[in-house]
């Protein structure tokens, strides 16, 4: 779970970490406080809530969440991993590469936990993105897709299924046609978001 927690350094009031070629030394603490201020302003809590509310939680069972209080091992590992809701989001908007070239170049990552050095080098920026209109069309899909299908589970079973999806047009990115495909199957499975490819056409038409 993306569980937001900004801290008082708040990165994301310079709209990016940015990074002057060819590197830069950098702190861990620096890293997860952009990651951290990125999935806020993305406006990732507007879906985990309905996820959540739903029982599809990604830290269910972890032994660092703690009752009331969160995540009490913020990791580089589980500040970089996005589900196939968060993937589709930042897919969508162009942003996905980033995202991932960024994470790439950050050291340790493990299953939730990491052993990423305190200070690192790194080459490549991310810049934060206000995407909260696009977030909150996407919770409003996905809730009324859970209210209104009698399938238990089922927006978790097309969050898998997108997330597999882009992980694979992201592996065959220089096979045309294989994309082509996986872009159509994309498009089916997300066609019962409505709200949020009204907001997608608004977003891409100003940027
Ligand atoms: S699976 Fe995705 S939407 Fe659900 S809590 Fe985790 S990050 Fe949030
Ligand atoms: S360490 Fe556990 S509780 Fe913390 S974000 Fe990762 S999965 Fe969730």
């Amino acid at each position: 779970m993306r569980m937001p927690r900004l801290t008082t350094n708040d990165p994301s009031q310079n709209k990016s970490l940015s990074i002057s070629d060819p590197r830069e030394k950098v702190s861990k603490k620096m890293v997860l406080d952009l990651g951290m201020s990125y999935l806020e302003k993305m406006g990732s809590g507007h879906i985990c809530k309905v996820c959540i509310s739903y029982g599809g939680s990604c830290c269910s069972g972890c032994e660092h969440l703690s009752n009331g209080v969160g995540c009490t091992l913020r990791n580089t590992s589980c500040t970089a991993w996005l589900c196939g809701f968060l993937k589709f989001l930042l897919y969508e908007t162009g942003h996905l590469q980033e995202w991932n070239d960024y994470w790439e170049q950050v050291p340790g990552q493990d299953h939730r936990m990491d052993f990423t050095p305190e200070t690192f080098f790194i080459h490549k920026s991310l810049h934060v993105q206000s995407l909260g209109n696009l977030s909150e069309a996407l919770a409003a899909d996905l809730q009324e897709l859970a209210r209104t299908h009698s399938a238990i589970g089922f927006i978790f079973t097309l969050r898998e299924k997108i997330d597999r999806n882009i992980d694979q047009f992201i592996f065959y990115k220089d096979d045309p046609v294989k994309k082509n495909r996986l872009k159509r199957s994309i498009v089916n499975l997300s066609s019962p978001f409505h709200r949020f490819h009204i907001a997608l056409n608004d977003y891409r038409a100003i940027n």
